[in-house]
């Protein structure tokens, strides 16, 4: 068994989601798993919708829901033609909209969004994708067969950022997607999406998360491997939005991809790493625009590299607090992340002294609360445009000109914050937003733009 997942541009439309299926069709010997993301841009629109809705602008939301209706009409009739099965998978979509609609006339009602509200508006991105892609694999000969992913992704009921249910999620696959498999057929499902196990609600395991879905399904049925199918050829030497001559990967470790991904590297959700790594199942990124390419493969047993790859990230909000009474006190860092905990807030990069502590938040949603709380154990102090770089790679730590190159190419560059990681594989640069991306640059063109001396 392989898991498939398409992401957003990957079936944007008639023809990206034909090359999906020719995508499938070479893999159909090793007996395939599809993971949908919503059409390019659905997911965005439908969130706009949700907060046009609840922010008394209905009308302008309700003309996005058309639109966004014409758009998936419009793709159905491209590849399903006037058939019996495009009939059905036109008015199960038209119902979904009908839902849609009526739900963001309820929000404008109830004037309030609630992180379960737009849960239940997001889910519906990877509810139509995931049918139009099953009908379409059907048309182009495929043996599909349309699965709703939240019958088998039983997740936490943390609204928008759900954590899966690793055992109910391994009994579901089994039960469903297995016997699916065994009789030579191909189950999709929509990636993102799930149910909370203790009321049934929709939840999504927050943006991005259809990498997520698919390593957490390739985990539960022991895939041979993942493939997360993109718009780039692989996991890349720096985002190729930032840095232009930015290279493919061909061959990366488990944890300099995690590394990676949680500083930055959107082309995989920071947690698809976890499940495959526990199994060691390979993961690869590769191109549906290019299938033939390579791409990057992502197991443990990778060349390393001084450095393989820099990382950014903008709208960080680094976290100070000094405290007295840090001096010596036992459990102060316990009572410190506990906070964080109670909010339910990761912390991406942290540094001590002996009476202060800086910490960064990429999720600003409950920072107000946060701060109220850590008041009580110190002076606080929040800044909030700011951004983090990140240079990954095992020459990092080695004593080698690597860390003394990282650091000249700082320049004079404002450093708020410097942090090396316990694995010693990713130096990490807490610098003002407005930074993030010319140091990235400047990094890159020091690590993989110049001859070497
Ligand atoms: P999908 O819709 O397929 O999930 P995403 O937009 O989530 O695609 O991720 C792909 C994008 O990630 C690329 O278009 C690229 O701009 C961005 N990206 C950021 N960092 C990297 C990197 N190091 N390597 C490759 N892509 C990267
Ligand atoms: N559709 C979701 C998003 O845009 C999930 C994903 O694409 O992975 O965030
Ligand atoms: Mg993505």
């Amino acid at each position: 068994m392989i898991v498939l997942k398409f992401g957003g541009t990957s079936v944007t439309d008639a023809a990206a989601i034909r090359r999906a299926a020719a995508i499938v069709e070479s893999r159909r010997s090793r007996a395939p798993i599809v993971v949908v993301s919503a059409l390019g841009g659905a997911t965005n629109i439908l969130l706009e919708v949700a907060a046009q809705s609840a922010g008394g602008q209905l009308l302008l939301a309700l003309r996005s829901v058309e639109a966004l209706r014409e758009r998936h009409l419009a793709e159905a009739e491209a590849l399903l033609g006037g058939t019996r099965e495009a009939h059905d998978v036109v008015s199960e979509m038209g119902a979904m909209f009908d839902e849609l609609a009526s739900l963001a006339g309820a929000l404008s009602v109830l004037g309030d969004l609630t992180p379960r509200s737009q849960d239940a508006i997001a889910a519906i991105g990877e509810m139509l994708s995931s049918l139009l892609a099953a009908a379409a694999f059907r048309a182009a000969g495929l043996p599909a067969v349309h699965v709703d992913a939240r019958q088998v992704m039983i997740t936490d009921d943390h609204f928008m950022k759900a954590e899966p249910d690793v055992d109910a999620i391994a009994e579901a696959a089994h039960r469903i997607l297995g016997p699916i498999v065994r009789n030579g057929e191909i189950p999709v499902l929509g990636g993102f999406i799930g149910t909370a196990k203790s009321s049934g609600i929709t939840t999504t395991l927050g943006r991005g998360g259809g990498d997520y879905s698919a390593s957490l399904f390739g985990a539960a049925l022991h895939t041979e491997a993942i493939e997360v199918w993109t718009d780039v050829d692989g996991m890349l030497t720096a985002d190729p939005r930032v840095v232009k001559n930015a290279r493919l990967i061909e061959r990366v470790a488990f944890d300099e991809a995690s590394e990676l991904a949680s500083f930055g590297a959107k082309v995989l959700h920071p947690s698809t790493i976890a499940p495959a790594v526990r199994l060691g199942i390979p993961v690869y990124v590769l191109n549906s625009r290019n299938p033939a390419s390579a791409g990057t493969m992502i197991t443990f047993d990778a060349p390393r590299r001084p450095v393989t790859a820099i990382a950014g990230k903008s709208n960080v909000s680094l976290v100070k607090v000094r405290s007295p009474k840090m001096l010596l006190a036992e459990g102060f860092l316990h009572r410190l992340f506990k906070v964080f905990e109670d909010h339910k807030t990761s912390v991406d990069v942290v540094a001590t002294s002996e009476v202060s502590v800086s910490l960064t938040v990429d999720d600003p949603t409950h920072l107000d609360a946060i701060i109220v709380d850590l008041r009580a154990l110190g002076d606080v102090a929040i800044e909030r445009n700011r951004g983090i770089v990140a240079i990954v790679g095992t020459g990092i730590s080695d004593g080698g000109a690597s860390m003394s190159r990282a650091l000249q190419a700082l320049g004079n560059v404002r450093v708020y914050m410097l942090s090396l990681s316990a694995t010693g594989i990713n130096l990490t640069v807490v610098v003002d937003d407005e930074q993030v991306k010319p140091l990235m640059q400047r990094l890159h063109a020091e690590f993989f733009e110049r001859e070497r001396a």
